[in-house]
């Protein structure tokens, strides 16, 4: 007779939570810690945005959207994101979350054996979502200052490969892909024949790219073959409300959209109607208050560890003191009531660990002194 344990998937077998988990059983085990290791913003929804989700309930708008998302969000959405990039973005979808979007989009477009190739360290969920589909997931190493090496990517292209997954800014690391990085993984898109599946759902929190000046920051500005996938989670602090975006070729997001109707149906109603009042609300002190938590973390660690300044997103990545894994080192700062995530969760190295600055400017400082300790 077969166990309750003999009926999991071999896909759920092929998938393996071990690291994440350890350090938040470690982390339950602490009494108010200096936690460092939260991604997600430190500020609150905006109030007009609340204002709008408790409005949107009490009008109604309770039941299923359409799959695709309600018409005036994703109307707005295509508007701005085409004057954004300078031409038309393609179709556009209301997701559950930018991890409603990466699953979509790789599942509607890896066939079992097909390759996906992202640069390590990676977001998580590249990985496990990539083998769910049957897919291979190909790690670039881009160790130490984290760019983006045609060459070396270009060395891990087979026949098979036929995803390029960008995350800018990143994910861990805060590294953000320069015009020039751009431009190569581009070349090498249309060389080798690949999608592009741009992850940018940092995209507000780049400090030093302007807008007005259309730098060139996303792949979608200059190739048309890219789903690009944002949301509101980090931008608006919104990730309880599930609700991010995809927008790209038609012939694919048609896919997405089909795959959204047997899985997640639609993105939560009210929040999607929150979320069109949002888009009106200016993030920009917000964006301006990280840049400085950034250079708060960066000049107080970079004394005592080997760093790569990040130019994006919340996180900074500096590798462990020499003779120490990073696994090892991250225990030692558990000890001591700081809470931060050894680099082998995301990535094929223990060498290196994430710190989110995304707390108080106080906390921030206490933690950083403590690591500095440690060394
Ligand atoms: N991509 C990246 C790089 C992320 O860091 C996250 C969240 N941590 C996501 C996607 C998913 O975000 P959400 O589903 O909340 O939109």
């Amino acid at each position: 007779m077969k166990s309750n344990a003999d009926y999991v998937s071999k896909r759920c077998h092929a998938i393996d939570a071990s690291g994440i988990r350890k350090v938040f059983d470690l982390a339950a085990k602490m009494k108010d810690p200096i936690n460092l290791s939260i991604g997600l913003p430190d500020f609150d929804v905006p109030e007009v945005a609340k204002e709008a989700a408790i409005d949107a309930i009490r009008a109604g708008h309770n039941r299923y959207t359409q799959t695709q998302g309600i018409a005036p969000l994703r109307e707005r959405l295509r508007s701005d994101l085409s004057n954004e990039i300078g031409r038309d973005c393609g179709e556009v979808m209301i997701t559950s979350g930018v991890s409603g979007g990466l699953l979509l989009a790789i599942q509607s477009v890896i066939d079992p054996g097909d390759e996906a190739i992202f640069l390590d360290p990676y977001f998580v969920m590249y990985k496990h979502l990539v083998t769910m589909a049957g897919g291979v997931p190909v790690p670039v190493d881009s160790y130490p200052d984290f760019r983006f090496r045609a060459e070396r990517v270009e060395k891990l292209i087979t026949p098979k490969t036929k995803l390029l997954m960008l995350n800018s800014p990143s994910n861990p690391t805060g590294a953000v892909l320069s015009a020039e990085e751009i431009r190569s993984a581009v070349e090498l898109a249309k060389k080798h024949d690949l999608l592009i599946l741009s992850d940018e759902i940092y995209e507000p929190f780049l400090y030093d790219i302007d807008h007005a000046k259309h730098d060139l920051y996303s792949p979608a500005m200059i190739y048309e073959k890219t789903i690009l996938l944002r949301g509101f989670s980090k931008s608006h602090a919104m990730t309880g409300w599930r609700l991010g975006y995809a927008a790209g070729p038609q012939e694919i997001l048609q896919q997405m959209i089909k795959l959204q109707q047997y899985t997640f149906v639609c993105a939560p109603s009210p929040l999607q109607y929150a979320a069109l009042k949002a888009l009106d609300v200016s993030m920009r002190p917000a964006v301006d208050s990280y840049r400085k938590k950034r250079d708060i973390v960066y000049d107080t660690l970079s004394k005592k560890f080997d760093i790569t300044k990040p130019t994006g997103a919340f996180y900074i990545f500096p590798a462990a003191p020499k003779g120490i894994s990073a696994s090892d080192f991250v225990s030692k700062a558990i000890e001591h009531n700081v809470l931060i995530i050894p680099g082998n969760v995301f990535s094929t190295q223990d060498t290196h660990f994430r710190i989110s600055y995304a707390t108080t400017d106080e906390k921030l400082k206490q933690g950083c002194d403590i690591l500095c300790s440690l060394v």
